[in-house]
């Protein structure tokens, strides 16, 4: 099989179990992009929570969390993990929004994919899952989104390498998928649904739908040492 022919045959087969995932929740493109921020290191449940604290303030507005002090959006996101750090950055993007835009996210996702990447990363503390996450789901456009369920499962797979960075894995989708903005989106979503419920630490092979591929480096016991290939 070709890469691209391996890539949408496991996509066939994680929508096959899954079924569509729906991604991203959020009922505005400010707030798909405070989650995007939010829910680095932390359960979805818990980001809901400090939405929810947003909204019931009155700070689910861009403009709104401009103005608030950095502290006042700390307290509400407390649910999330590395709160302190998390209403720093999300004033960082907001003021940068503010500053260069004035607050017009239809005006910011009207520039062509790299351009926008190039401008997130820039900003204080937007790491590229954070920015490819805001990109894809908030801003449609074509780019894949990796983290680190994609990193274990793709190397189990014998896809990937163990030393391999986010570029490498982003790239290597990118080339190797039609560039589409709605597989994109579900693919991400299929990847961290096995991740999180089968491809664990330790794998529940015997319920992966991807066990027949023929191609997963298994862990016995747990060590990492210890693999076979299928
Ligand atoms: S077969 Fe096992 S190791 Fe491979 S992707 Fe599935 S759960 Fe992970």
């Amino acid at each position: 099989m070709s890469n691209q022919e391996t890539l949408l045959e496991i996509y066939k087969r994680l929508l096959e179990y899954f079924g569509h995932r729906n991604w991203w929740p959020g009922e505005t493109t400010w707030e798909i992009m405070v989650g995007a921020i939010l829910t680095q290191n932390v359960s979805w449940s818990n980001v809901e929570k400090a939405i929810n604290n947003l909204k019931e303030t009155g700070l689910l507005e861009l403009e709104a969390i401009y103005r608030a002090p950095e502290a006042e959006i700390a307290q509400l996101i407390r649910p999330t993990r590395y709160y302190n750090m998390k209403a720093k950055k999300l004033k960082a993007l907001a003021g940068y929004l503010m500053d260069k835009y004035g607050g017009d996210l239809e005006r910011f996702f009207d520039k062509p994919l790299e351009e926008l990447r190039e401008e997130l990363l820039a900003i204080w503390g937007i790491g590229p899952e954070t920015a490819d996450s805001i990109l894809l789901y908030a801003g449609g456009k074509a780019t894949f989104v990796v983290d680190a369920y994609t990193k274990r499962i793709f190397h189990r797979l014998g896809i990937f390498p163990i030393q391999v960075s986010y570029e490498e894995m982003r790239g290597f989708f990118m080339k190797h998928l039609p560039s589409d903005v709605a597989l994109f989106n579900d693919y991400h979503a299929q990847i961290v649904a096995l991740g999180h419920h089968i491809c664990q630490n330790k794998p529940c092979c015997s319920e992966c739908p991807l066990e027949s591929l023929g191609k997963c480096t298994k862990l016995i016991n747990g060590h990492k040492e210890q693999r076979i290939i299928k």
